[in-house]
């Protein structure tokens, strides 16, 4: 069996403001963080995870509880594909509490390009009304805008999709214990695949209105279970992709699984070495092979994804 799918995609936002920070009452501000002194904007790994859950939710007629009124979930991992996919943690009767580890991992989206470099303040008026129709003003809020190229990822843990460790006391050992067969499993991965092309419940929309879905990305189905793709694609102030840097993950993953390559054009500068690199080989100005190429076909994102669910 297959034990691992990642995926992990770089997305071209307008401006908008994914995340916000702490701000003020007064200041909406991004949620940011430093490399290098360096600010770059990003979006946690809860509110992606949101986002998954509400796209997952917006595609499937499929259960998923709702939390009741302390917080807490059903827990059925058989019947409930919201408690096996995000996991819970639960207060068990007596002592302790019962805990599922989420099979599917999400990473933070994390901005790539300067916050400072690709950013405005835009203000707006909360508005406020005497009597009905009779404007007076009103308090002006800042918020905080952002373009950027982001760079996300998940990682879904085969096995344990409607599976649960078990201790065996007796023999003292660890197996995993499937309570779905495997046509609904599947079904669940799929799920998630294509929730990717369907996020779009962010905050802020209303006047924001925001694509967040992939514009390069790399997948794989993978023999062993491992997180090495998601550093496949870096790019830097200039927006060109590190082309040597996807060639040696995808080398090396391609050990153990099968990679898929997507693309959409005008989102790096380097596109064209990016096409060489992932095809035939890239020349110098002579003509001479400088890298030979990956040999892989260049699809789309949405593709890759579709390639992705038909080799489960
Ligand atoms: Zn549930």
């Amino acid at each position: 069996m297959k034990k691992g799918i990642n995926v992990v995609w770089l997305s071209e936002v307008d401006l908008t403001n994914l995340n916000s920070g702490e701000g003020e009452s007064n200041y909406i501000d991004v949620k940011k963080y430093k490399k290098d002194r360096v600010e770059y904007p990003y979006v946690s790994g809860q509110a992606m995870r949101h986002y998954f859950r509400d796209a997952i939710r917006r595609t499937t007629d499929k259960y998923i509880c709702v939390p009741d009124d302390k917080g807490e979930t059903c827990g059925d991992i058989e019947k409930c594909i919201g408690c096996d996919l995000f996991g819970f943690m639960l207060p068990k009767k007596g002592s302790g509490s019962s805990v599922r580890v989420s099979p599917l991992k999400v990473s933070p989206a994390i901005g790539l390009l300067s916050f400072e470099d690709n950013s405005t303040v835009d203000f707006l008026t909360r508005s406020k009304y005497k009597e009905i129709g009779e404007k007076t003003g009103g308090d002006i809020v800042n918020v905080e805008l952002g373009t950027n190229i982001y760079k996300c990822g998940i990682s879904i843990d085969i096995e344990r999709i409607g599976g649960e460790e078990v201790i065996d006391d007796k023999e003292r050992k660890l197996s995993i214990e499937c309570g779905v067969d495997e046509n609904e499993r599947k079904e669940r991965i799929k799920l998630i695949l294509d929730a990717i092309r369907y996020l779009s419940d962010y905050s802020k929309q209303s006047r924001l209105l925001t694509d967040f879905t992939p514009d390069i990305l790399v997948a794989s189905v993978q023999n062993r279970y491992s997180h090495r793709l998601q550093k496949a694609l870096e790019i830097d102030e200039n927006r060109n992709l590190n082309v040597n840097r996807l060639k040696e993950i995808l080398e090396d993953v391609m050990e153990y699984g099968e990679v898929y390559f997507g693309m959409i054009s005008g989102v790096v500068a380097n596109e064209e070495e990016v096409r060489a690199i992932i095809g035939d080989g890239l020349l110098n100005i002579d003509g001479e092979m400088i890298s030979i190429g990956l040999g892989m076909e260049i699809l789309t994102p949405n593709k890759v994804l579709k390639k992705v669910m038909e080799k489960l």
